[in-house]
């Protein structure tokens, strides 16, 4: 009897393993079971299929063990990965990686640590008590170490458990220190568990009344809560102080032991309840309407106009017939705000799912959906919460849906998430709402041509109007030497202005760092990376240059490296510059930087918000994180300081994000009564895209862009497919992508540009080649992805060229 498994390797195929009657019966497809691969390596594999057919090319090996007792897998994820793996032009073993929480696919080269935080090693058996202790000496240790002093076959289990009870952990790449909420308990000790010892306990104690009154309290509220009492809570309803509990625990009358809580708890907050607008509630109505007949509804709706209450209708809507929803959100960035607002309406029927979550939080929120009858009914999440084990989707809603974070550049999968959850949709039988008040132009598309609904909602909430936008030339002004630093006079007096009525404001500069270069003005060097081919940034807090695409960084050197002169000048500007400049103009003001750089840690982000939120920051400048749908109620000026670098971008969707970024920006100005203003810095102030954020004419944009589009056979005309390929020789890549492109042109009949130089051409002293693909909406996309398939696999043949690596970004 056999099984077939997806390993969790960048292999194609799935793999055949022997399995005993017994396990066959036993197996059902969506259990994993550990596995031999290769020489002496195991991993965690999943069970697509059993059936009795020995393989043909290899002699099948025996599993080594059986993982689960049920399914943590659905059909419908399985076959939702198989179409990622097919469309995006990977793998399904990168996708089934990229899919599960990598504490459940423990392999032999997963490196684990102990959890310094926690030292009770009671409940653990006596192989797990051996890794424990093996972690006293080291500091990490690997499953294939492992191995040494335990059974193969055991390990899995026996470390999930330990993950699980929070005595280990993962080392992952991006490596957060990991608190397992263990709430602290106490009981009486099991030697007065009987009516004498317990009398003779409290006879004892009579010259200790504090104690005795602990004990009394301990019963009483065993009687009342018939639940474990927690420390915290003890204390509480007792009145006592810690010493008195300190010393029943010295005495060992009482025990201490701990649960591992539900990390994430949502309060409901009572009463809350949220009454429409008339023209929310018409938009709700007709968003109705229109899932009957369609699938997926696009619903552009201005920024302010209450697209989340007419979401919270929506999903109120979908889990009151008993189905799960999935709220989408571009990236973490957005979730504070949302979750609050969703978490007060909803309470515990939500888990959220977020990029910055360990392994442990991410297997919790997995492990609840597969729950019968579990109380989360409503996931919000990032791109990979679509790889979740939804049971009885209802609805997904994808809320900025233009954003291009959705798209997942490396590695594999290089899926898009707004896509990939049409298709899971499709496979529920669920419908989608697809949410921006700047749509993608593909999207827009579809409503136009009756493919998705459409619903238009151009009121703000309250009526509030949109922001007035203003307008400043940028070359004018210098001419007439109207600038302090990057600020205009006319920027500068709305700002005093907007500062004088206690409001705040937001000024948008998408560069960070102090300058994007610097150069020498005796002969014009510009210091560059040595791994790649950039300019480097300069930082003047740090004094240093770095790279924003390897990390390399030096001291900023006090002469030039070419010819020793010291007269070295700054180039444009980021956002530490202006963050300096706004300190000498505005010194009593609270000034704060959101971006990158300041935003590293796991709470860096909500602590910004938060202190913007409560008006104790009065100017906030940032990079695009600025843009991404946060709502507060005090900002009535947003400045955009320089316009220009946003549209000179070499993509054929430069001008499309450009107008998206600066109507979001100008979309936080505004909100309840106040009415808000916009001003842009820009030396093209007669740009059509400029022109259509002035108006606001999103229409306007979309029809400019189609046009473009369709001219020069761009999305959604065609499919682009962009292959990327990688290698150290400059010479040999160059010759191998030329190898690449002729065969392709030669064998596909279609539009393709390159080999090309991208604009940064060499990251990590490997140099770049880039191939586009364009595919005819009209053609046969998968013959077409099969004949580039086997292009690539002749390209791999081909001796000299085996180590150019290629990465395929479809829908690029
Ligand atoms: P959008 O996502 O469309 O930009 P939001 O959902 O953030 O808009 O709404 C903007 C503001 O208006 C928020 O502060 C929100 O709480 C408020 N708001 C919108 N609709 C309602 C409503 N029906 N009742 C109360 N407040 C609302
Ligand atoms: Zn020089
Ligand atoms: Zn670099």
């Amino acid at each position: 009897m056999y099984i077939n498994v997806i390993l969790p390797l960048a292999l194609d195929k799935t793999f055949t393993y022997l399995v005993n009657e017994e396990e066959y019966k036993f197996i059902v497809p969506g259990m994993r079971v550990v596995v031999p691969f290769g020489k002496s390596k195991h991993y965690t594999a999943l069970v697509v299929e059993k059936h009795q057919n020995p393989p043909t090319l290899y002699e099948a090996k025996e599993i080594l063990q059986l993982i689960d007792e049920s399914p943590i897998v659905t059909s419908i994820q399985i076959e939702h990965w198989f179409w990622l793996a097919s469309y995006y032009l990977c793998t399904i073993g990168e996708v089934y990686k990229a899919a599960l929480p990598s504490g459940l696919i423990l392999e032999s080269e997963t490196i684990l640590s102990a959890n310094e935080k926690t030292v009770e090693t009671t409940n653990v058996s006596d192989d797990q008590y051996l890794i424990l202790e093996a972690l006293q000496h080291q500091t990490s240790i690997s499953l294939a170490e492992i191995e040494k002093f335990i059974p193969k076959k055991k390990i899995v289990a026996l470390v999930q458990d330990l993950l699980q009870k929070g005595l280990l952990q993962i080392q992952e790449e991006v490596q957060e220190v990991y608190k397992p909420k263990l709430v602290k308990y106490i009981k009486l000790s099991n030697s007065f568990s009987t009516p004498e010892t317990l009398q003779e306990l409290l006879a004892t104690l009579n010259k200790a009344p504090k104690q005795k009154e602990a004990i009394l309290h301990y019963f009483q509220l065993q009687a009342v809560e018939k639940k474990p009492i927690s420390t915290k809570y003890f204390l509480e309803k007792a009145g006592l102080s810690d010493a008195v509990l300190k010393g029943l625990l010295e005495k060992a009358i009482f025990e201490v032991y701990y649960l591992n809580h539900e990390r994430i708890v949502f309060e409901k907050e009572e009463g809350y309840e949220i009454q429409l607008s008339e023209a929310q509630q018409e938009t709700f109505l007709s968003i109705r309407e229109q899932l009957v007949s369609h699938e997926v509804c696009l619903f552009h709706g201005v920024t302010a106009s209450g697209k989340t209450e007419i979401y919270i209708k929506l999903i109120e809507e979908t889990i009151n017939k008993g189905e799960q929803v999935l709220l989408l959100l571009p990236e973490i960035a957005l979730t504070t705000q949302l979750v609050q607002r969703l978490a007060a309406y909803f309470g515990n029927q939500i888990a959220v799912f977020h990029s910055k979550y360990n392994t442990n939080e991410r297997i919790e929120v997995w492990q609840k959906l597969l729950k019968t009858n579990s109380s989360t009914k409503i996931v919000l999440g990032v791109r990979s919460a679509l790889f979740l084990p939804f049971t009885n989707l209802g609805l997904i809603v994808v809320d900025e849906e233009h954003e291009a974070t959705y798209k997942q550049q490396d590695p594999a999968p290089r899926y898009h998430a707004r896509d990939a959850a049409i298709v899971l949709a499709k496979l529920h039988q669920a419908k989608v709402v697809l949410g921006s008040a700047t749509p993608s132009i593909e999207s827009y598309y579809n409503a136009q041509s009756g493919k998705y609904g459409l619903v238009t909602l151009t009121k703000r909430y309250n009526d509030t109007a949109l922001p007035e936008v203003h307008l400043i030339d940028l070359k004018d002004k210098y001419f007439r030497k109207r600038m302090d630093g990057h600020f205009s006079d006319e920027l500068l007096s709305r700002m005093h202005e907007t500062l004088a009525n206690g409001e705040q404001i937001l000024l948008f500069q998408n560069r960070r760092g102090y300058s994007p270069y610097i150069e020498c003005m005796t002969c014009g060097h510009v210091p560059q990376c040595p791994s790649c081919d950039v300019s480097l940034t300069y930082y003047k807090y740090k004094n240093t240059l770095s790279c924003h695409y390897c990390g390399y960084s030096m001291a900023k050197p006090t002469h030039c490296h070419q010819c020793h002169s010291l007269d070295l000048s700054t180039k444009g500007f980021g956002t530490e510059q202006v963050e300096l400049e706004l300190k000498k103009l505005f010194p009593d003001k609270q000034i704060a930087r959101m971006d990158q750089d300041t935003t590293r840690g796991k709470f860096a982000f909500e602590k910004l918000l938060d202190a913007f939120k409560n008006q104790e920051i009065d100017i906030l400048i940032g990079t695009q994180m600025l843009a991404k749908g946060l709502d507060f109620e005090h900002v009535t000026l947003v400045g955009i300081l320089n316009a220009d670098n946003l549209l000179n971008q070499p993509y054929y969707k430069a001008y499309e994000r450009a107008f998206q970024m600066m109507m979001q920006v100008s979309g936080r100005a505004g909100r309840k009564d106040k009415l808000g203003s916009v001003v842009i810095q820009t030396y093209n102030p007669l740009h059509n895209t400029i022109q259509q954020v002035v108006n606001g004419n999103y229409v306007a944009m979309y029809e400019e862009q189609i046009y473009e589009r369709r001219n020069f056979k761009y999305p959604p005309f065609y499919r682009l497919v962009q292959l990327k390929l990688r290698h150290k020789e400059y010479a040999k890549l160059k010759e191998g992508s030329m190898w690449l492109y002729n065969v392709l042109s030669q064998t596909m009949k279609l539009p393709i540009l390159g080999p090309e130089e991208p604009a940064v051409n060499r990251i990590r002293n490997e140099y770049i080649r880039t191939i586009l693909i364009k595919i005819p909406n009209t053609s046969n996309l998968s013959a077409t992805k099969l004949v580039l398939k086997k292009v690539l696999t002749s390209f791999e043949a081909v001796p000299q060229y085996r180590a150019i690596k290629v990465t395929i970004q479809v829908d690029y």
